[in-house]
């Protein structure tokens, strides 16, 4: 074999390789009409190389978004380097279904993608090549933890760290854009004689009846929280004083209707909860976060000095 068959050989090999790896390849020019479209791009975008080629990668991949990816290829153009963009940044840039969907935090592929330019002989850039991996594993590990983080256990309503940072989050937010918001701060009714009564795992299970009452009823913007042991708070954007107490007597009433079957355990008792509220709206006269809480917390105060099983403001 002499030196040009095995060039042609290694070549031969090389296309077969960037056909096979589990990274997207596609070589476009500076019209963005598809040259190179490999296999992982055919097995995930369902088009074979053979209808892309040259073909306009929008037409193509026609979710990619337009402005964006123009804006990132000119500057590999200008520059003639490198351009990089990470899942955290643009999470599925080419709208492909997760290959694991079942364990995973979304339906599609995350991608990292780079773009480079491909200098020709006389070292002028005609092309660009534009590698897509699929980081959907790393990403879906992430995104759990991160939700493993936020959220309590035994509620699965958000933790009591979490929900103070997104308290803070909006009390800044009403500061600065002259908005309102307000805070339901809610503490079970004689709890501890039921611990007392049936045991803590009982009360385990009451906790989260109630949770799921409030996750059940909640509206997408609010955020609920375990604050304490049996203590819960939800913070309402956009609400009024008087809304925010519309919120929290629905609730109310809601959980003094329920009850929690105790089980053969407990001759099937139903055991009945009832819960106090407090309730207060954002205000700017507040100088800190904390302000805007003591005051549900006083309002809430009010409620257990005044008989329990009720809403104050
Ligand atoms: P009040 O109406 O004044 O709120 O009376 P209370 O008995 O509910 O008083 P308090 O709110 O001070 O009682 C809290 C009790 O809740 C103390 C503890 O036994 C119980 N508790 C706190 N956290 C948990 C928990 O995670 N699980 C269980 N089972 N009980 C808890
Ligand atoms: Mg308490
Ligand atoms: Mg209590």
């Amino acid at each position: 074999m002499n030196k040009d068959q095995l060039d042609i050989t290694n070549l031969h090999w090389l296309l077969q390789i960037l056909q096979n790896i589990e990274v997207g390849l596609i070589v476009f020019d500076r019209n963005y009409d598809v040259k190179v479209w490999n296999g992982f791009m055919e097995n995930h975008s369902g088009i074979s190389s053979v209808a892309a080629k040259d073909e306009n990668l929008f037409r193509l991949l026609p979710t990619l978004p337009k402005s964006w990816f123009e804006y990132k290829t000119e500057s590999v153009l200008k520059l003639g380097i490198q351009a990089h963009c990470n899942w955290q940044q643009e999470p599925h840039i080419l709208n492909f279904e997760n290959t694991r969907p079942f364990t995973a935090e979304s339906d599609l592929m995350f991608q990292n993608l780079t773009l480079f330019p491909l200098f020709s002989t006389n070292k002028e850039i005609y092309h660009i090549c534009a590698l897509v991996y699929d980081v959907s594993e790393e990403a879906n590990n992430l995104l759990k933890l991160k939700t493993i983080s936020q959220t309590d256990a035994l509620t699965q309503l958000f933790n009591r760290g979490h929900w103070q940072q997104a308290f803070e989050q909006e009390f800044l937010r009403c500061q600065r854009y002259e908005d309102t918001a307000s805070v339901i701060m809610m503490d079970i009714d004689n709890f501890k004689p039921v611990n007392d009564t049936y045991g803590h795992q009982v009360g385990d299970r009451a906790i989260q009846l109630i949770a799921n009452i409030m996750l059940e009823s909640q509206r997408e913007t609010d955020i609920c929280g375990r604050y304490g042991g049996e203590e819960f708070v939800i913070l309402l954007p956009k609400t009024s004083l008087n809304d925010g107490v519309l919120v929290a007597e629905r609730l109310r009433k809601q959980i003094e209707q329920t009850s929690l079957p105790l089980g053969k355990d407990h001759n099937d008792e139903q055991l009945k909860l009832t819960i106090s509220a407090g309730v207060a709206e954002f205000s700017n006269e507040f100088s800190i976060a904390e302000n805007w809480l003591e005051k549900a917390d006083a309002a809430l105060y009010d409620s257990k000095k005044n008989g329990r099983n009720q809403v104050s403001k």
